[in-house]
């Protein structure tokens, strides 16, 4: 049997863009603490990236994905918070791409690409993801690595989505439902 991703989370997050562009966009962008933690979590991010590269991690679940395993199905898209959300839209734009929903496959995750995740600021859930493969391949010393490079990012991105959460989704908590 196929898992199929539910139309719901389609238009919930179709939904949340809509309401981020004509609401919560602008407010967000004038909020001087928020585009100076922006800065900071986007560094820490292309830390992330750049030892996640560097042990071969990328390589490794590249070639992992190619072979036909899914570890990013279908349903995994809500683990991605509405500030979370918000977050990704404000990088994406800061870096000038979008973010862009699988509606092709309904198997996989709303937010898995052709190259992979189409997210910058990825869900806690994914990001402490290591399937038991990929910790054998990486050993000790270089997972140890890993999660020690992405404690900024964890640290950040916590701080900036705690902030959005209390001064912007909490007071407009009859819109966001
Ligand atoms: S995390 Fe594991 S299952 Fe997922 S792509 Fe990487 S190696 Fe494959
Ligand atoms: S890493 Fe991205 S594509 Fe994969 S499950 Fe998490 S949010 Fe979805």
């Amino acid at each position: 049997m196929k898992i199929s991703m539910s139309n719901g989370s389609i238009e919930y997050f179709t939904k949340l863009k809509g309401l981020y562009e004509s609401f919560f966009r602008e407010k967000l962008k004038e909020d001087k603490f928020i585009g100076e933690k922006l800065s900071k979590l986007l560094k820490a991010i292309n830390n992330s990236k750049r030892v996640f590269t560097e042990t071969g991690s990328f390589d490794f679940c590249a070639k992992c994905a190619k072979s036909g395993e899914k570890c990013c199905q279908a349903g995994l898209e809500w683990k991605l918070h509405k500030e979370e959300f918000f977050i990704n839209l404000l990088l994406a734009e800061k870096i000038g791409i979008s973010i862009e929903f699988n509606l092709e496959r309904p198997e996989d995750c709303l937010f898995l690409g052709e190259k992979g995740c189409s997210l910058i600021f990825t869900p806690l859930f994914c990001r402490n993801f290591f399937c038991d493969k990929l910790s054998k391949f990486l050993g000790h010393e270089r997972l140890v690595k890993i999660q020690q490079t992405m404690e900024d990012e964890a640290i950040f991105g916590f701080e900036l989505s705690n902030y959005i959460n209390r001064k912007y989704l909490i007071p407009y908590f009859n819109l966001m439902r």
